[in-house]
Order: structure tokens, then C-alpha cells, then sequence
């Protein structure tokens, strides 16, 4: 018989029911290490007092009106990542799937009115992952996600990442945009380097072309920067934001320059939920803490840190660790054997990972851990690495 809950997805044989800081609680009692943070979402950890405080305010104020109103804590919010980022103008939605959408709906919109009805297509890069609606998964290109989902949305050209030469051939009169994520993460913590993504930036100018990040994953601080884009100092036209923006409260976010979003005008792009009071209220408590002086800072120095004993973790299990890779505290692990093995092993030690694809292990701690947490991890992952071989 089917469970009440449709089964899309392998859980594993766990259920939290209280958090605090980087440690989740089983109903039995036990404590997890969480280094996967909900799939770097809870980037201030769990219960953080700020969030918890704003939230509850929120809620006991006001909900949920709609679109059809102004909501000022939307204003806000869009107001201080617009002053924060590239972006002249941002929309609310609810997950990263929708940002992404709503960003591919930006890029063809902006071609369509300027002359272009015809550039419709945009180029997206093997091994990524955009969320698992049709257009997305169409986008991602995937065949693991796409599978008996067929026929794909058309529109997408999907050339192999870091290659701007097979980026450049599939430019056609038909492209309307470039779709990337400045690191890969379901992919297997894969980084563009800093000539691939200024060299996709020139291309689109060259061309016409919009370029569109997805920063779902790498955004709010997750790699040092408040968005990984900055590192390499190349400025999108569209931004998908989603996972980390509101702590842990479900929202999503399509960020754009002024000349990127000229054709979304009213009633051409909208949602229900988007944007709603409670979600601003938490998106709004977290970019308080995040926009703290010295916060970002601290991601670079911790990430450094775990970096570093991670190094030595490899470097003494080389039957079990191939390497390290990322940048901040987003780092995969990358393991000899299975991935999703070593993930479940890590179970049994109460440390919480999220296993990707090419066999790593994605380590995507809260932002807001410290010298006993990583000492903690490393000791669990030791363990676990002992036990691998
Ligand atoms: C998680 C993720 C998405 C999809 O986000 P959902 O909220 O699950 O729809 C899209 N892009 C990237 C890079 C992601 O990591």
C-alpha cells in the first residue's frame, strides 16, 4: 500500500523534533551534529533567538494578504538586496525551482521586448542541478531526474561546464541566455573558475545575451562572499536565490538589473505565497545577522579552518578520501567508494551530511559554528573513515 506520504523520496530512518544552534534531537533523544543544514538552509543554525523572536512577532501580527496589496516587509527586504548585490529589482517567490523559473521567465521576457521574439533558448551546462519542476529539470538536462518525465520543455542547449568553447558554438540566433551556478552543488561541489565565469559574462555581452545565476545553493554567505559571484567579480544580469534567504522558512528569490527586468510589468509574473508577510519577517531576521559586521568574515575563517583539518582527514585515510574541494563552507569530500555509504555511516556517529553526485560527501555546516563544532565533525568523520577500509 502506498504511505499517506507520496514515497518520492529514500529517507533515511531518522525524525528530528527539536533543534538548537548546529544539533538536531531525535524524539528518542539522541544528538546529531547537522552539517547539512536542512541542504544549506539553516544557515544560522537551528532556533537561532533573532529568527525565533521575528518569526514570532510576525505571526502574531499578520500572515498573509496577497500580491494584490503592498506588503512593507517585502519593500524591505527587496530594498536591502538591492542596496547589497548587482540587483535593481527582486520578486518573491517560494523555493529555488521558482527563482530559477522565474529567472529563465526574466530572460526571455527581456529578449522578446527588445526586438528579439526569437531568442528563446538559453544555455545551461551538464551536471547541474535547477530544481525539479519540468522547466528545470529540462534545463538541468539530467537524465536521472528527467526520466519518464519526457518530452523535456524545449529551449535548452546544454554544453559541458567550465567549457567556454562548447558554450560559445551553441550560441545560435535562437539564444536568449546563459544559465549557471557559480559552483555546483548536487553536481559535486564543482567550482567555475574565475576565467570561465567572466569569460560566460563577455560572451553574453557580446551576443546580446542575458546571463542568469543560480545561486540557490552558493548564495547568503555559504561561500565567504554574501553571493559566490562576487568572488570572481562578474556581475549577472538574473539571480536565482532561495534555500538559505529566509533561515529556513520556505521562500525564493529572482534578483535583476533594471535593463534585465524592463519587461516585467504588471501581471506578467506572480505568486500566491510570494513574498508573504511571515516570510519576509524571517528573510529579513537572517539578513540582520548575515549582513553583521565581521559575519562574512567569519564564514571565510571557519571555512578555512574545517578546510584545513579536512585536508589532514584525506590526507591520513587515502584509501577512503580522494580529496577536498570548494571554497568556504561549502566542501564536498570527495570518497573512493559510494558517497551515500559513507553519508549513512556517518549516521551512526550523529553527524549529518548531504552525499552528492561523483561520489562526495557535501559538508554544508550553519554559518555560525566554531572551533568545538568542527573539532566535533572531524572526530565523527575520523571514526567513520576508520571504519571504511
Ligand atoms: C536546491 C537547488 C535548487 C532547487 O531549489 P528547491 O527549493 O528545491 O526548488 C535549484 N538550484 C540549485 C543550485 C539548488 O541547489
Amino acid at each position: 500500500m502506498i504511505p499517506a506520504v507520496m514515497p518520492t523520496y529514500a529517507r533515511a530512518d531518522l525524525a528530528f523534533v527539536r533543534g538548537e544552534g548546529a544539533y538536531l534531537f531525535t524524539d528518542d533523544g539522541r544528538r546529531f551534529l547537522d552539517f547539512g543544514s536542512g541542504i544549506a538552509v539553516a544557515i544560522l543554525g537551528h532556533c537561532h533567538p533573532h529568527l525565533v523572536q521575528a518569526v514570532q512577532a510576525q505571526a502574531a501580527r499578520l500572515w498573509h494578504t496577497s500580491n494584490l496589496y503592498h506588503i512593507p516587509e517585502q519593500t524591505r527586504l527587496a530594498e536591502r538586496l538591492v542596496a547589497n548585490t548587482f540587483a535593481d529589482t527582486v520578486f518573491f517567490c517560494n523555493s529555488g525551482a521558482e527563482a530559477v523559473e522565474g529567472s529563465l521567465k526574466v530572460v526571455r521576457k527581456y529578449q522578446h521586448d527588445t526586438g528579439h521574439p526569437e531568442r528563446y533558448r538559453v544555455i545551461t551546462f551538464a551536471n547541474a542541478f535547477h530544481g525539479r519542476t519540468l522547466a528545470t529539470i529540462s534545463a538541468a538536462g539530467r537524465s536521472k531526474y528527467l526520466k519518464g518525465f519526457e518530452p523535456a520543455v524545449d529551449g535548452f542547449d546544454q554544453v559541458s561546464f567550465r567549457s567556454l568553447n562548447e558554450a560559445r558554438t551553441a550560441i545560435s540566433d535562437t539564444t536568449a541566455g546563459i544559465l549557471v551556478e557559480p559552483i555546483q552543488g548536487e553536481g559535486g561541489i564543482i567550482e567555475a573558475e574565475v576565467e570561465f565565469l567572466q569569460g560566460l559574462r563577455a560572451m553574453a555581452d557580446e551576443y546580446g545575451l542575458l546571463l542568469a545565476l543560480d545561486e540557490v545553493q552558493t548564495g547568503m554567505g555559504r561561500t565567504g562572499k554574501l553571493f559566490a559571484h562576487e568572488a570572481a567579480s562578474v556581475r549577472p544580469d538574473v539571480m536565482a536565490v532561495a534555500k538559505g534567504l529566509a533561515g529556513g522558512f520556505p521562500i525564493g528569490a529572482v534578483l535583476a538589473t533594471e535593463k534585465a527586468a524592463q519587461g516585467m510589468t504588471a501581471g506578467t509574473h506572480g505568486s500566491t505565497f510570494g513574498g508573504n508577510p511571515l516570510a519576509m519577517a524571517a528573510a529579513n531576521a537572517t539578513l540582520d545577522v548575515v549582513l553583521g559586521k565581521g559575519f562574512l568574515d567569519s564564514v571565510v575563517t571557519t571555512g578555512r579552518a574545517l578546510r584545513g583539518r579536512l585536508d589532514g582527514l584525506v590526507a591520513r585515510h587515502p584509501k577512503v578520501f580522494e580529496g577536498v574541494r570548494g571554497r568556504g563552507l561549502m566542501l564536498g569530500l570527495k570518497c573512493v567508494g559510494s558517497s551515500g555509504d559513507f553519508v549513512e555511516r556517518l549516521y551512526r556517529h550523529g553527524l549529518l551530511t548531504v552525499p552528492a553526485a561523483d561520489n562526495v560527501v557535501r559538508l554544508l555546516p550553519p554559518l555560525i559554528i566554531g572551533a568545538a563544532e568542527i573539532d566535533e565533525a572531524l572526530t565523527k568523520l575520523a571514526q567513520a573513515a576508520g571504519e571504511a577500509v
